[in-house]
């Protein structure tokens, strides 16, 4: 039979646990039961809408037992199995979410500390591989009918054959290593360790984990000894006892559970290395009773931003798993929340219509978004820098959130936004609003690419020259939530790119008038020059030292054409800004220009095209025709 080679990296990552010198190798044994918990939960939860699966609740169960002569230790399941392909998929090949972090962890060197992988994330069925020298998985799908052994011996291959078992489920057995000067492998075999082990990393496995456990026991024998008392002997009975107290971990009470519990709950369940940044425990009675464990995570997991993350918590009635993701119990700004929710009012086979319109659900879920919020709020109240660094990885789906469903949330979120006011510091528009000086009459902002680039926008300099903070926006939803908030503690937001800034005084409103009036022969010639490309040209307020910037006139700034633009063709002609190219008086290209117009049409054209293509650029827009604006430049020298 010929031996079938790992994948590269499993192959890696089983060097790591057969060589490993990991100090805690005894975890083996709670990722192991931890497979066989999800394998009956996936048929347990089959068992709901099938009939013929045949087997209720109190069928399940997770047995060890321990050979000492052959030194094995075995963990077997009734749950849902696997059939050779799968073996050979899930087996040959670490589980998907393993193998990223292992790649995420390592870089290219597979030699790194080892502890930092299997301490902080596990590494799934492979860790038997730390205590055995061989494993064994025989295993039978659900609705088949052969079953399958795969066995390996470690990194050199594995076999997989058919063989017989009576029913579906898997059995894992570990041959344990010989015992050596660091570990006594010998030990796992122990009735007292294994139990040990289970009460430390399983307690809460909600399927009974079993054990035949050997009771000795003195009996009379019904003989007596010379003195007359009766004659004794020990006769062991074995007994099957459950050894988990199978109470999940969200149905413990606090005081049970430590917050570092749930967090080494939240790092094995979810597969995620990193503490999250928040737990929310919830334990709620009255008008609709639940229990929830809730995480917002600490980093954004792998997955987050490709299709195949699905949102919302995992969902169950009295610890019985109804449904996987249960998007109905969050707000779409808080999809990264992740954790479970329990509630025994809630039916077992209710099917994700009937959901929908639960109005225990309905209750359940605006009671768990209130206390999301209020959990962000008290970080960014009492730990700013976790709270900028939530935001890196979450504001955005706050943000879109904040902007679904017509912006029904918008409201409630407005606290918990963030914006940059430079590089490096952030506020809330509260804390913008509160900290304006007291001429200041409105909230200045602008939209663009990067916070870098709104700062360096013509139009930021006047503002910030005389001490004003702007918020600089970076996404193309936040001209949407500026628009639907209005103003913030009675102040109006004004776009620095395109609305007044209100920044004149009646005196130099009138002077910049008188200007124009006097430029007008430059205006002209600067609009005639350039046609359509631009709706006004004028003289601007806006500009200190640059001398020129494009501005938009209406409601369609140059962001929304973007966005428009990106969007697949409808058929219609998307909404064009009208552009203003805004000049500057009193900068030395405006004289330059001014005279020009006077002398030199020829190079008059050209000071005006090259001033048009500069706005463009630090509005960040492309140019039609690069190239020809590079020579027109070189034509100067
Ligand atoms: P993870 O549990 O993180 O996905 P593992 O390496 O522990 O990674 O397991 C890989 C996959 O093998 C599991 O996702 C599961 O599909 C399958 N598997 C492992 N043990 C069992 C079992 N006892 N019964 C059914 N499937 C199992």
């Amino acid at each position: 039979m010929s031996k079938k080679q790992f994948k590269a990296e499993s192959k890696r990552l089983l060097d790591l646990m057969i060589n490993s010198i990991y100090t805690h190798k005894e975890i083996f044994l709670r990722e192991i039961i931890s497979n066989a918990s999800d394998a009956i939960d996936k048929l347990a939860y089959r068992a709901l809408t099938d009939d013929q699966v045949g087997m209720g609740r109190e069928d399940f169960r997770i047995l060890i037992s321990a050979d000492k002569e052959a030194g094995t230790l075995t963990v077997s399941d009734n749950g849902i199995g696997m059939t050779a392909e799968e073996l050979e998929q899930n087996l040959g090949v670490i589980a998907k979410s393993g193998s990223m972090a292992f790649k995420a962890e390592h870089g290219g060197d597979g030699k790194a500390a080892d502890t930092d992988i299997i301490g902080q994330f596990g590494v799934g069925f492979y860790s038997a591989f730390m205590v055995s020298d061989k494993v064994t998985v025989i295993s039978r799908a659900y609705g088949e009918e052969i079953a399958h052994r795969w066995e390996s011996s470690g990194a050199d291959g594995y076999t997989i054959t058919e063989c017989e078992k009576e029913s579906a489920g898997t059995e894992v057995i570990m041959h344990m290593k010989p015992d050596d000067d660091n570990e006594r492998y010998s030990e796992y075999l122990m009735p007292w360790k294994i139990m040990r082990l289970v009460k430390k990393y399983s307690d809460y496995i909600r399927w009974p984990i079993q054990m035949d456990v050997e009771h000795p026991e003195a009996r009379e024998t019904g003989e007596k000894n010379e003195d007359g008392s009766p004659k004794y002997e020990t006769v062991t009975s074995t007994v099957r006892e459950t050894i988990n107290s199978q109470v999940p971990i969200w149905q413990r009470s606090k005081s049970e559970v430590t917050d570092e519990d749930c967090m080494n709950f939240y790092k094995e369940h979810f597969h995620d290395n990193t503490d999250p940044a928040a737990v929310i425990r919830i334990n709620a009675e009255g008008q609709v009773s639940y229990k929830a464990l809730l995480f917002i995570p600490g980093r954004q997991f792998l997955d987050y931003l490709t299709s195949s993350y699905e949102p919302g918590p995992e969902l169950y009635s009295s610890g019985v798993m109804i449904m996987e993701h249960c998007t109905d119990l969050l707000a779409e700004s808080f999809y990264f929340v992740r954790g479970v929710v329990d509630s025994p009012d809630l039916s077992l086979n209710i099917s994700r219509e009937m959901l929908q319109h639960d109005r225990q659900l309905k209750l359940i879920a605006q009671n768990i978004n209130k206390r999301v919020k209020n959990e962000l709020l008290k970080m960014l109240a009492n730990d700013r820098p976790k709270y900028e660094e939530f935001y890196n990885n979450y504001g955005r789906q706050l943000r879109y959130g904040a902007v679904a469903n017509y912006g029904q949330d918008i409201e409630s979120l407005r606290e918990l936004l963030l914006y940059n006011i430079d590089a490096d510091k952030t506020m809330t528009l509260k804390e913008y609003a509160g900290n304006m000086p007291s001429e200041q009459s409105v909230i200045y902002y602008a939209v663009g690419e990067s916070v870098a680039k709104i700062l360096r926008l013509p139009q930021a300099e006047l503002v910030r020259s005389k001490g004003y903070e702007l918020l600089c926006m970076t996404d193309e939803v936040d001209e949407y939530i500026v628009e639907q908030l209005r103003e913030q503690d009675g102040k109006k937001f004004c776009n620095i790119v395109t609305d007044d800034l209100g920044l004149q005084t009646d005196e130099e409103k009138k002077e910049l008038e008188a200007r124009e009036a006097e430029a007008k022969e430059t205006l002209d010639f600067v609009k005639e020059a350039l046609g359509d490309k631009v709706a006004v040209v004028r003289l601007s307020s806006k500009l200190v030292s640059a001398p020129a910037c494009l501005t938009t006139e209406g409601s369609v700034t140059l962001e929304m054409e973007r966005y428009f633009r990106k969007l697949p063709p409808t058929g219609m002609e998307p909404p064009k800004a009208r552009r203003v190219l805004e000049l500057n008086a009193d900068s030395h290209a405006f004289a330059a220009l001014a005279e020009a117009v006077k002398g030199d049409a020829e190079r008059a054209r050209k000071l005006a095209d090259i001033l048009h293509c500069q706005a463009l650029l630090i509005a960040g827009e492309e140019l039609d025709d690069p190239a020809g604006y590079a020579e027109e430049v070189c034509s100067l020298f």
